[in-house]
């Protein structure tokens, strides 16, 4: 009865779930010969292996080639193989059946991928064991012709998709399976229809090869040539690797021109068998939303074929400036998002890919301190994302960090400012503000600076957001310099300071009065030595830098009336103690407010009339 030709329907719901793919996959296309060759290279490591076990199935002298073949005349596309082949039963079974892994499922996500983006729709088609059928995204006809190792027989399955496919004896002399695709015609786009690559142009055959499955470990052969590289970098030992083969390789997979600035390149052996290959780049290579947020992009491959171009499970997504790619042994050919997100030996590669990546690091920055220092220049604020979220459990990145300090010269760690603290200093000041020059010349440094204290500059934005995270460095905390310079204010000052406010009420009340809009108390400080008056930011306020970029953000931000403080040892406020209530004395104190504006860095409301009165000031 098996030597009929035999039509039958495919599994139920099978029309339909091919009917959506092409749908979802209509931009993906050019997988299908991915597959293809993925099933081919299958095929020949099967044969290979079951030949162990029975010779008679062993590769011919010269075998184990995957050759595409473009016969225009006929506009087919065709895949041989020599490797295991398939039964009638096998046909029937693998290529009759669609979608193996559960059609409901299958039909569920590629409808979803087409509302959301969530996982591409490329992604989903090898998920769900549908690999044969993407053939069908490009092709009217399928035909298989295959002989199974060791059988004689050999048969042949054709279908134009649909519902149904068809199943007759055929011939073929040596064993192994041709898959050959009658391809649509090549069409430029017009407004009924997408454009339609002409599948049978070699360069772009050799092109979709190159690009999916460069690294299969059998030969593929466009006619006489061979298209594939197969021998992957990533697979071979560290040490009969050239620098200028990481960096070619490099070139590569990211294609930048420049070299990159350092490689991890390693092999794990054990519960989870991997090779990771990553790269950090000469200078950021995404644009600056990827700067902002983006998730990480190795890619995967699952034993030399690229399953993903990117897969975000496999490192943080602070370090998406991080190329490169995991090749891993264990996972499943057709490993799926969700499979990715769970699975346990995926957590444990990525945390691996991170603590090699830090250790890569933190050699650099102890053994090439100004290659560190050029890496931090470019890629620092990603290292400091990762500390701020949250995922530095032993510390090891918040070592990494590098800020600059009021000290004059490079930047420098967490540890090198503590251990430089004089003796009996406990805390560690910060400033925060836009940039260093900016910082260097306020007025909440002149008490810290006089005593020898080491400040530290915090000039990005997510500086000071970090402060929570880390705490204290070396047992000594991160306080806002404010509220250092107070606790170095002897007891003996401060009273003297407090004696002063008293005597000075009626000059403090007239002046809290006069900008109350701003201000919420005025006070004497001992803590300036060279400005007239700072201001101040209450305990656990936001720092007057940060206020001014959330509001530039448009964020709604609390109201921040700050505290003025008066250096009186300073001239400007020894006229002001001295000058009778009036005019001239309400323009001294909106001298004086707008000056400890300025120099920490908040623009006056009213440049012109604040340029004013210093002029008459002056005369
Ligand atoms: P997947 O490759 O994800 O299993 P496919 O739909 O691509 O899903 O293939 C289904 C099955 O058909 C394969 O698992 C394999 O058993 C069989 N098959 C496909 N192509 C070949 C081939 N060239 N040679 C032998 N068997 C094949």
């Amino acid at each position: 009865m098996s030597n009929r030709t035999e039509t039958h329907r495919f599994q139920a719901e099978a029309g339909e779930v091919l009917d959506l793919m092409i749908h979802s996959l209509y931009k993906h296309k050019e997988i299908f010969l991915r597959e293809l060759v993925s099933n081919a290279a299958d095929a020949i490591s099967k044969r290979r292996i079951e030949s162990l076990r029975e010779p008679a199935l062993s590769l011919p002298e010269g075998g184990g080639r995957i050759r595409i073949e473009t016969i225009p005349r006929s506009r087919t596309l065709c895949v041989h193989d020599d490797g295991i082949g398939m039964s009638r039963e096998e046909l029937i079974e693998h290529l009759g059946t669609i979608a193996r892994s559960g059609t409901k499922a299958c039909q569920q996500a590629l409808k979803s991928a087409g509302q959301a983006n969530s996982a591409s729709p490329a992604e989903l088609i090898g998920q769900f064991g549908v690999g044969f059928y993407s053939t069908f995204l490009v092709a009217e006809e399928v035909e298989v012709v295959s002989r199974r190792a060791g059988a004689a027989e050999a048969w042949r399955f054709v279908s134009a998709g649909k519902s149904e496919f068809r199943i007759e004896p055929a011939e073929r002399a040596e064993p192994g399976t041709t898959v050959s695709l009658r391809v649509r015609a090549a069409r430029e786009e017009s407004e009924a229809d997408e454009a339609e690559p002409d599948w049978l142009d070699e360069d772009l055959v050799r092109g979709i090869v190159k690009r999916w499955s460069d690294f299969v470990e059998w030969p593929i052969f466009l006619g006489e040539e061979q298209i594939n590289s197969m021998r992957p970098l990533w697979t071979r030992s560290r040490d009969e690797i050239k620098p200028e083969e990481y960096q070619e390789f490099y070139r590569q997979l990211t294609h930048d021109w420049r070299d990159p600035r350092l490689w991890v390149h390693f092999r794990a052996e054990g519960t989870s068998e991997y090779t990771a290959l990553m790269y950090v780049p000469e200078e950021r290579l995404g644009d600056p939303i990827e700067a902002m947020r983006g998730k990480s992009r190795l890619s995967l491959y699952v034993k030399r074929v690229r399953i993903l171009d990117e897969a975000p499970e496999l490192l943080p997504d602070w370090l998406r400036f991080v190329r490169g790619l995991v090749d891993a042994n264990d996972l499943p050919l057709n490993v799926s998002r969700e499979v990715l997100q769970a699975n346990p030996a995926v957590r444990a590669i990525r945390k691996r890919l991170v603590r090699r990546l830090l250790d890569e690091l933190s050699r650099v920055l102890q053994e090439d301190r100004s290659r560190y220092e050029a890496f931090f220049e470019r890629f620092g604020s990603f290292l400091k994302e990762g500390v701020y979220a949250g995922e530095d459990d032993e510390k090891r990145l918040e070592k990494l960090l590098l800020f600059e300090t009021t000290r004059e010269g490079a930047r420098s760690s967490l540890a090198e400012v503590a251990a430089r603290l004089p003796a009996g200093q406990k805390q560690i000041p910060y400033l925060v503000g836009p940039d260093r020059a900016t910082l260097m010349g306020s007025p909440q440094l002149e008490l810290l600076t006089k005593k020898g204290i080491e400040v530290l500059l915090f000039t990005e934005p997510i500086d000071e957001f970090l402060v929570p995270r880390i705490g204290s460095v070396d047992n000594h905390p991160l306080v806002p310099c404010e509220e250092a310079a107070r606790e170095l204010v002897g007891s003996a000052e401060k009273e003297a300071m407090e004696a002063l406010d008293r005597e000075q009420r009626e000059l403090l009340s007239a002046m809290e009065t006069q900008l109350k809009d701003n201000i919420s108390s005025v006070r004497f400080s001992a803590r300036l030595s060279e400005s007239p008056a700072a201001l101040a930011s209450e305990k656990g306020g936001l720092s007057p830098h940060m206020e001014r970029m959330l509001k530039a953000a448009g964020q709604p931000v609390p109201e921040q009336r700050r505290c003025l403080e008066l250096n009186p040892e300073h001239g400007l406020v020894k006229r002001l103690m001295q000058e009778p209530a009036g005019t001239r004395r309400e323009e001294l104190i909106e001298v004086l407010h707008g000056q400890a504006q300025l120099s920490e860095g908040t623009p006056l409301a009213d440049p012109g009339r604040f340029a004013r009165l210093v002029g008459r000031l002056l005369a």
